[in-house]
């Protein structure tokens, strides 16, 4: 690793109280102490970490602000290195100044994420912790915050780690069967080792299965709203965003174009597309819009169809019935404040949630609402439980899972025992890349290329 001191501005580019210039690496007091002078008379040089010293931060000899210091020193720091931050006042002049002087004394300028890769390739925190120093800082509710901070103290790698341990175990078993065949080494059985992968492959399945509750909860779901014409799409848009974004008409095909809004439904953030009707067309523009709406409803997460229970269902219905079949998806049966026409029990057979609603009036919302978590289950969601914080991680224990399944098949299958261990080894690996301890180069930059400047 390289050995060069790097320093950044670690506060928002936004003027503010104060602007922390953070700098680290072996010569980081050196640099410092050409730059900040206690007013003390001391050398910064000689100051033992957890120190702080109130004094003036000088550009070519002209002192340019007064500042607090405090000095870490390794390994007792956020990067593992020695450490100095000077905090000066916040505004955008003075921090990108005493940056050029720190930088003029010697530090290079820092990479983003340099500092936690520095802190992670120092041992001071795994690769899934530094994920949640990114997830904290971008974390948008309490929820979302806990999760973070819960990962950040090691929660999830200790899980993983424990997953990957019940593996260790049965493939050290495995490897002596393998590598001593002629020894009398007892055979591993079929009954000692599945339940070790079964049980694994079940906190696995939780752990994502968490994620993605959490994700409606951090990130948002990408919803749909789906429906022929008229049926009152624009007008459940307006009913949920609370205010007139779609334009709302009577006459069929006008809405053409995919609104976006980001909604709050309960604790849910729905990313919602409100779409054109889908039905067949001989408009050109409209065709477009209904083309866009196909494909969104390919794309999206999660699907409202909408129905108008007010008149008798037709063929476009059945086909958006068709099209959600392999979806998450409610149904709303929309303007049930009109007398109904509607065969209903067609909408019910097809969905596991109806929701009848007036989206004119808004009765009904709150089943919506009801029906959204059930179907998102945010309700299992458990900021303290070991949360998984990237989609990097999700896809390492998505990797694990089904070199597990492999392994479950082919013991079951009878497969000889060596097949067994090569799927375990593979588990083992995709479950170490997610903490950290057996990515590659590659992952760990891609990992830290995500992160802002001065973090
Ligand atoms: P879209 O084409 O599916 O977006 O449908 P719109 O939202 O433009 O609504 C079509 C028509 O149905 C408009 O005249 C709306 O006022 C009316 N409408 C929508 N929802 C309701 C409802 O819940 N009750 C009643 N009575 N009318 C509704």
């Amino acid at each position: 690793m390289s050995n060069r001191t790097i320093a950044a501005i670690a506060t928002p580019n936004a003027p503010g109280g104060i602007g922390t210039i953070r700098i680290s690496g072996e010569n980081a007091v050196e640099i410092a102490a050409k730059v900040f002078k206690p007013v003390s008379g001391k050398n910064l040089c000689d100051f033992k970490g957890y120190t702080a010293a109130f004094g003036g931060v000088y550009d070519n000899g002209e002192k340019i602000d007064e500042a607090v210091c405090l000095v870490f020193r390794a390994p007792k720091s956020y990067t593992g290195e020695d450490v100095c931050e000077i905090s000066c006042h916040g505004g955008l002049y003075i921090t990108k100044r005493a940056l050029r002087a720190v930088l003029d004394a010697g530090a290079a300028p820092a990479e983003a994420g340099e500092f936690t890769k520095r802190a992670f390739l120092n041992g001071k925190i795994d690769l899934a912790g530094s994920e949640s120093v990114m997830a904290l800082i971008g974390a948008s509710g309490k929820q979302a915050a806990a999760a973070a901070l819960n990962t950040l103290d090691g929660n999830l790698s200790k899980k993983i780690r424990e997953c990957a341990d019940g593996i260790i175990g049965v493939c050290a078993s495995l490897a002596a069967w393998v590598d001593y065949p002629d020894e009398d080494i007892e055979d591993i059985s079929a009954a000692q080792m599945l339940p070790v992968f079964e049980k694994t492959r079940a906190d696995l399945a939780q752990i994502v299965r968490r994620y993605d509750c959490g994700r409606a909860v951090t990130d948002g779901v990408d919803t749909v709203i789906v429906g022929k014409p008229n049926v009152g799409k624009s007008t459940l848009m307006n009913m949920l965003t609370g205010f007139e974004r779609s334009i709302v008409t009577d006459i069929a095909g006008t809405t053409r174009d995919v609104v976006e809004e980001r909604i709050m439904l309960g604790e849910i953030i729905l990313r919602v597309a409100d779409t054109a009707g889908i039905r067949e067309t001989e408009n050109v523009v409209e065709n477009m819009g209904v083309n866009l709406a196909k494909r969104r409803l390919e794309r999206a997460e999660l699907a409202l169809a909408v129905f108008d229970t007010s008149v008798p269902l037709n063929s476009d219905d059945l086909d958006i019935i068709e099209q959600c079949k392999a979806k998450k998806s409610v149904a709303i049966l929309n303007k049930a404040d009109l007398p109904a026409a509607a065969d209903r029990a067609v909408i019910e057979n097809a969905f596991p949630f109806t929701v009848e609603l007036s989206a004119s009036t808004g009765a009904g919302r709150d089943r919506l609402e009801q029906a959204v978590a059930e179907i998102m289950m945010t309700n299992e969601f458990d900021p303290a439980a070991a949360c998984l914080t990237s989609e990097r991680q999700r896809q390492c224990c998505i990797r694990a899972m089904s070199h597990i399944d492999e392994a479950i098949a082919a013991i079951q299958g009878g497969v000889t025992l060596d097949a067994v261990n090569v799927c375990a080894d593979c588990a083992i690996d995709a479950l170490l890349e997610l903490t950290g301890e057996k990515a590659t180069a590659a992952v760990v930059d891609e990992v830290f290329s995500r992160f802002c400047v001065g973090k």
